[in-house]
């Protein structure tokens, strides 16, 4: 019998699975910090409007070893404050994260003399916290901070597209009228968006499509393409309805139905020429790879928080990009500190769509980092967003701004 070929590691995985090999980091402690963001305006989805961005940060102190200088990690938390998107919100990532993966962290770190382990080693804490990447995430994320940071190695220097620029895609929440929305649309146009995402809700769908595809027949100017977006709101009974918005030229149409409901997914898949995309429903490789075999989608979203960390969400970019599966960088919302991380992704080169990201001065009134450095294309009037070289996954959040949004934090040693 022939051996099954061993899987092939894809080479920026395993860059980022070495990430801290070369260098050692003394792990001194550790700080979780809750903040709230406010919105420029309230987000609506099918499920929920979200009146500013509540964030949970994880900080670890660390220093070179022999009394050498301090190193920084932060990892921001995808989570949201509520359950609408996923099971883990803020409190509930706080709890995982102070009783579970902290101390799991610390004791790894015990077990090699008190270093930092490297991101590689931290597939062994996902498993403690089965069900929770999200919180997972900030963890790893705030790890490879560290190490990168020592290193003088910025996330996007690792992958090879640090200086390169991304053409952003724009997200709009429920709007109250139709005349709001184009509003909105307008806006996103004439900033030079070369996608606009729109949420739909059951029942205003086609009113809504309709007359975005209205609008785009007379807009002056930058007439961006379109998706849609419905956070699962829509049952099996809805399938005509969906089906009704194929002739509008759609990019995708995003999670239309509950996460588990990949049945009624398939079917509208086979029933329409417009690709049906999936995010809620993703949550690892694996359910990647089945859906996209089993034609549930033929698009994907790619969020590292609930694929389950970056190392994840790269093996799905890998596998996406090598067999022409299209495949975007979803958004939650972040602060500046976990758009830098996804914007670095969406600079990847495979057949990439745009992503959710749009530079965060566009739905945040205040940040924790300063703005990534954006601007018009001449020409094609499109608006693009420089990916930065700072070391790290992003730059260390500026104290006066910290300070002035937390709300909560708690101190943990790590040394002990
Ligand atoms: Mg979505």
């Amino acid at each position: 019998m022939e051996a099954t070929p061993a899987a092939v590691t894809p080479p920026l995985l395993q860059a980022w699975n070495a990430v801290g090999t070369g260098g050692a980091l003394l792990v001194e402690g550790a700080e979780l910090v809750r903040v709230d963001l406010p919105f420029v305006a309230p987000v609506g989805t099918a499920v929920g409007t979200h009146r500013s961005r509540p964030l949970v940060l994880v900080h670890l102190r660390c220093r070179r070893p022999d009394g050498g200088e301090a190193v920084d990690g932060w990892g921001e938390c995808a989570a949201l404050g509520d359950t609408t998107y996923d099971a883990e919100d803020v409190d509930g990532v706080w709890s995982t994260l102070e009783r579970v993966l902290l101390p799991g962290l610390a004791a790894g770190a015990r077990s090699i003399g008190g270093l930092l382990p490297p991101v590689g080693s931290l597939e062994s804490l996902a498993g403690l916290a089965p069900g929770h990447p999200l919180a997972y995430a900030a963890l790893e994320t705030a790890v490879a901070d560290a190490h990168l940071r020592a290193a003088g190695t910025s996330f996007a220097g690792l992958l090879g597209v640090a200086g390169s620029e991304v053409a952003p895609g724009a997200v709009l929440g429920t709007a109250d009228s139709p005349a709001e929305l184009l509003d909105a649309v307008a806006r996103c146009a004439d900033a030079g968006f070369v996608r606009v995402k729109v949420k739909i809700v059951p029942g205003s769908e086609l009113a809504t499509v309709s007359a975005l595809a209205g609008w785009a027949d007379s807009a002056p100017g930058n007439v961006p393409r379109f998706q849609v977006d419905a956070n699962g709101a829509y049952g099996s009974e809805d399938l005509d309805r969906l089906v009704a918005l194929d002739p509008y030229g759609l990019l995708c149409i995003e999670q239309p139905f509950a996460r588990h409901d990949l049945a009624s997914h398939r079917e509208l898949a086979a029933r329409i020429r417009t690709p049906v995309c999936l995010d809620e429903s993703l949550d690892g490789p694996a359910a990647v790879r089945a859906a996209v075999v089993s034609g549930t989608c033929s698009v994907v979203c790619v969020k590292p928080a609930r694929l389950g960390g970056i190392g994840a969400a790269l093996d799905v970019v890998a596998w996406c990009s090598a067999g022409g599966i299209p495949w975007w960088v979803g958004g939650m919302f972040e602060s500046g500190l976990g758009r830098r991380v996804t914007t670095a992704l969406g600079a990847l080169a495979g057949p990439v769509l745009p992503g959710d990201l749009a530079p965060t001065e566009s739905y945040l009134a205040a940040d924790l980092v300063g703005p990534e450095r954006s601007h018009v294309v001449p020409g094609s009037g499109h608006l693009v967003v420089a990916v930065s070289g700072d070391p790290g996954m992003a730059p260390v959040p500026d104290a006066a701004a910290l300070a002035t949004h937390r709300v909560h934090r708690l101190e943990l040693g790590l040394d002990s």
